[in-house]
């Protein structure tokens, strides 16, 4: 008898089951909707170049990573005019990117945080979400986002959960480009989604993935975050630089919780340490080093800015591109959600049984609950996938 005999078969990951059966697929007119990323990213090797040309050290970075990414990461992602930032009240780690910030998150929060150990998801949310916080030992809960009918955001639902939600309760928030429905609240329901976590006394947690992709601002995309910073939440935050630097397998990014002074800064940052230091000790050097270098020499950063402009134009190009081809084929839907949602992904609000004639009958991969990666999409292969989606949907 093996000692593992009682491990049970897990499931396949959903996304990378997609990968297989489109690298298996041997048509020549194939299109991979699946995975979320962008590969045009020319700013990096640049960068990258002046990282290895300053031929550093491959010595441990502290427990809280590289400190000159953390105070780049830092200022892109609450802005200059931050008050948290000035008064140095923020407490930042650097992170295996986008997740382990999240996983870093779940774990404080189950540690320290004084209230109820659930958090608060939309419906949906990335898919991975639920299991981060659930490994770190918080409850999952769900509140309303999505709602089917429009294609859109479901805000009187959103906010009337937010209102029934336990006095003090957690509440992940997207900050900008929504995954997987590409649906974001505009301003002003950011406003007043602050004001109702206010009211409630919530925690908000951020979770900012992709700054820049949404509207192509750095700044503009962090609207949310900065505005209930102004509203005085004091919020934790999660970043990543896997997509809007191009850096998907350096993982790099950032944990940071605003704090009410640098004495409490100065606690919550030891007990990060604390945390971080028997998960991974420290965190690797040269993406970090690779971001910081981007985020602080001015020539590259503009350079960058340009890019991830670059990106979400080509995005928003796209989504246009692909209901005009939809509307001239004469589909009697309407496409407008498509130009409506904004970021990596579009919600088609095609169907799993829809999605999978698109794949078995025109060899367009994408998961089976109608998102598509609108970074996958281009001019050459436009044509082909709005006429895959007519004949699918019509
Ligand atoms: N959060 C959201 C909403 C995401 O979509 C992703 C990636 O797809 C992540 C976090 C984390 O990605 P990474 O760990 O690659 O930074």
């Amino acid at each position: 008898q093996s000692t593992w005999s009682g491990v049970p078969q897990g499931p396949p990951d959903a996304i990378l089951g997609i990968t297989e059966a489109f690298k298996k697929d041997p048509s020549g007119e194939k299109i991979n909707l699946g995975v979320g990323a962008y590969r045009d990213d020319k700013g990096k090797p640049t960068a990258e170049q002046q990282v290895v040309q300053q031929n550093m050290d491959k010595e441990y970075a502290g427990i809280t990573g590289v400190p000159d990414f953390g105070s780049a990461a830092a200022l892109l992602a609450y802005g200059p005019d931050s008050a948290p930032l000035k008064e140095g009240r923020i407490a930042m780690t650097q992170s295996i990117s986008g997740t382990g910030a999240l996983r870093i998150g779940g774990a404080f929060l189950h540690r320290f945080f004084p209230g109820a150990k659930a958090i608060y998801i939309p419906t949906p949310s990335w898919a991975n979400h639920k299991a981060v916080f659930s490994d770190s030992g918080l409850e999952v809960k769900q509140y309303r986002y999505y709602n089917k009918d429009t294609i859109g955001l479901d805000f009187d639902g959103m906010v009337e959960d937010i209102k029934k939600m336990p006095k003090g309760s957690m509440i992940l928030l997207h900050a900008c480009a929504h995954n997987p429905t590409g649906v974001d609240p505009t301003e002003q329901q950011w406003r007043s989604i602050s004001d109702a976590v206010k009211e409630g006394g919530h925690y908000p947690f951020f979770d900012m993935a992709y700054q820049g992709f949404a509207s192509g601002d750095t700044d503009k995309d962090a609207f949310a975050l900065r505005h209930f910073i102004k509203e005085g939440h004091q919020p934790c935050l999660a970043q990543s630089f896997a997509k809007n630097m191009g850096l998907y397998g350096e993982r790099v990014g950032a944990f940071s919780v605003v704090t009410a002074s640098p004495e409490e800064k100065a606690r919550v940052d030891s007990q990060v340490k604390i945390l971080v230091r028997p998960l991974y000790s420290n965190p690797p050097v040269h993406g970090a080093r690779i971001a910081s270098t981007i985020l602080k020499d001015p020539a590259l950063n503009k350079q960058w800015l340009g890019e991830v402009k670059g990106m979400a134009d080509r995005i928003i190009e796209m989504r246009a591109l692909l209901k005009e081809n939809l509307e001239k084929l004469g589909s009697k839907h309407s496409w407008n959600h498509i130009t409506d949602q904004i970021g990596m992904f579009a919600y088609t609000g095609l169907n799993a049984e829809q999605m999978t004639k698109l794949a078995e009958e025109h060899s367009v991969y994408a998961t089976k609950d109608g998102r598509i990666s609108v970074a996958g999409i281009t001019s050459q292969n436009v044509g082909r996938l709005a006429e895959a989606i007519y004949k699918v949907k019509g």
